[in-house]
């Protein structure tokens, strides 16, 4: 095992000793010429894996070409609704490699995504292209830096191979870890298609709660409703994330319920972007034509997310209240409206944050209603002056003003209000200063940067995807060339694209 060398970590496949309808066994498929074009260094290390190991081998362990002493492939089975509709899945194109067990007891997945087909992959060719593979990186670490739970990603492994998009691109394998690829698909997969029979099913299902816990909420499993305290669980934590979502103006784009984990972490960035402009009505995503997916449907998305969640363990939920299903359903419903409420205290308190705002010495009540309101008319005047959502914040924090929206009658009112609040709070201007460039970055990672990061990348040029990176781990410290905003017109016509 390549963990003789590193005692303090190991590998473990608690998965693989789910019933073995979780998972087929598969193996990667090699590609043509592997070569390691980025490695997280320091994730490898709190990983405890040999980074000089890696920089030989990891070109063929991170794509599987060869062995990768320890590992246990394998593709999870999941279901999930795809803008709302409702179809089986699986893993199509990823494996599980195993899970790295570190001296402290943390657990991560180890999957690799674009490394070949699988009984899962429908008619897909298994494979990913390189950009989206690197877009994943920057947009991973980007959130990591700026505090947001999310998988990261641990490498990326150009394949030599071509594959058949639109057009011909360039292939790679991209390496993840997640603290679990447990999804809220894992749990429609249960309900809805692990066996023939509603009663096997509801016994595959409890057995996957059963895991989810172990892994997750271990505090629980002696709990007396314990699908229902997963179930509160998983609302709180998704509340917590999207509020941070919102407060960076981050656009997830493909909110389904196979790509929403029960950690609470951010994962499966496909056509994810940043806001440049705001405008809540943001759609980047060049499939989502509703706008299912906007900035301001997130929150109102994740609780519909959660509802799947809830439906498939229903059975469970009646089970342990002593109830039928149907008699249930009120109660369940009461959870999942928590969601709002959870939602809207996050959501307050990272806005706060955002402009200075404490919440000490004022009543709670009205005080909570007058900065809500502070907030949203702030955002307002960003809609109204379609004025860039980070760097408006951002000099805010610095200047304690904004040049495009003072100058406008409604911005002075609205920058007189600020300072008269700061009157009800007994902060001084340094800590308020300090908590307000602590909550608004300077750099996040940019849509027009990164697509020129990207195409550079895909004609074999990394310079500026480097350079990106370093700058998005930094988002804290101001950088001439990464705290800019985007060309005139970019943002007008900017698309992301998925599943590539
Ligand atoms: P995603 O949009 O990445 O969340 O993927 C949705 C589903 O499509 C998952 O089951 C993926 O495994 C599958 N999928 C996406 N792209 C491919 C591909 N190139 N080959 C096989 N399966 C794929
Ligand atoms: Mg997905």
């Amino acid at each position: 095992m390549s963990s003789s060398l590193h005692p303090r970590a190991q590998w473990d496949h608690s998965y693989s000793r789910l019933s073995p309808v979780f998972y087929a066994r598969v193996q990667p498929v090699p590609v043509r010429e592997p070569r390691l074009l980025y490695l997280n260094d320091q994730l490898a290390g709190e990983l405890s894996f040999d980074v000089e190991e890696f920089r030989r081998e990891g070109a063929h362990w991170l794509t599987g070409g060869r062995e990768w002493p320890g590992t246990r492939p394998l593709a999870m089975a999941y279901a999930g609704h795809q803008f709302g509709g409702f179809t089986k899945l699986g893993d199509g194109r990823a494996h599980l490699m195993g899970e790295r067990v570190t001296e402290s007891g943390r657990r991560w997945d180890v999957h690799l995504k674009g490394s070949g087909p699988t009984p899962f992959s429908r008619r897909g060719d298994g494979r990913a292209a390189l950009a989206p593979m690197l877009r994943e990186v920057l947009i991973s670490e980007s959130l990591h830096a700026l505090g947001v739970p999310c998988s990261r990603s641990l490498s990326v492994v150009a394949t030599g191979e071509w594959i058949d998009r639109e057009v011909s691109k360039p292939g790679a394998v991209l390496a993840r870890v997640a603290s679990s690829h447990l999804r809220v698909g894992s749990f429609e997969f249960a309900a809805a298609f692990s066996a023939s029979t509603p009663a096997e099913r509801v016994e595959l299902t409890r057995e996957l709660l059963q895991y989810a816990l172990r892994r997750h909420e271990p505090e629980l499993q002696q709990a007396k409703r314990p699908a229902l305290e997963f179930l509160r669980a998983v609302v709180a934590r998704q509340a917590q994330l999207i509020a941070k979502w919102m407060s960076i103006g981050f656009i997830h784009g493909v909110m389904n319920t196979d790509n929403m984990t029960i950690s609470g972490e951010s994962m499966d960035f496909g056509p994810c972007a940043f806001l440049d402009r705001y405008d809540p009505d943001s759609v980047f995503s060049s499939i989502d034509h509703q706008g299912r997916y906007a900035y301001r449907n997130q929150p109102r998305i994740a609780p519909w997310n959660l509802a799947c969640l809830a439906e498939a363990l229903l059975p469970l939920l009646a089970e342990e209240a002593g109830l039928s299903v149907q008699a249930v359903v009120p109660e369940i419903k009461t959870e999942i409206d928590q969601f709002a409420a959870a939602y809207d205290a996050a959501w307050l308190r990272e806005f706060r944050a955002k402009l200075g705002l404490r919440s000490e010495n004022l009543g709670e009540d009205s005080g909570q209603a007058a900065d809500r309101t502070l907030i949203e008319d702030f955002l307002k005047l960003l809609q109204k002056e379609r004025a860039d959502f980070t760097l408006s914040f951002r000099e805010l924090a610095q200047a304690e003003t904004v040049e495009r929206l003072s100058s406008i009658p409604e911005g002075k009112s609205w920058f007189h209000r600020w300072q008269d609040r700061f009157r009800a709070s007994d902060a001084t201007t340094i800590t308020r200063r300090e908590q307000m460039l602590r909550a608004n970055p300077a750099v996040i990672a940019r849509n027009f940067q990164v697509e020129r990061a990207l195409k550079n990348a895909e004609q074999g040029d990394l310079t500026q995807f480097e350079a990106l990176l370093k700058a998005v781990r930094e988002p804290w410290t101001d950088h001439a060339e990464y705290s800019a905003a985007p060309p005139e017109g970019f943002a007008d016509t900017f698309q992301t694209f998925c599943g590539t």
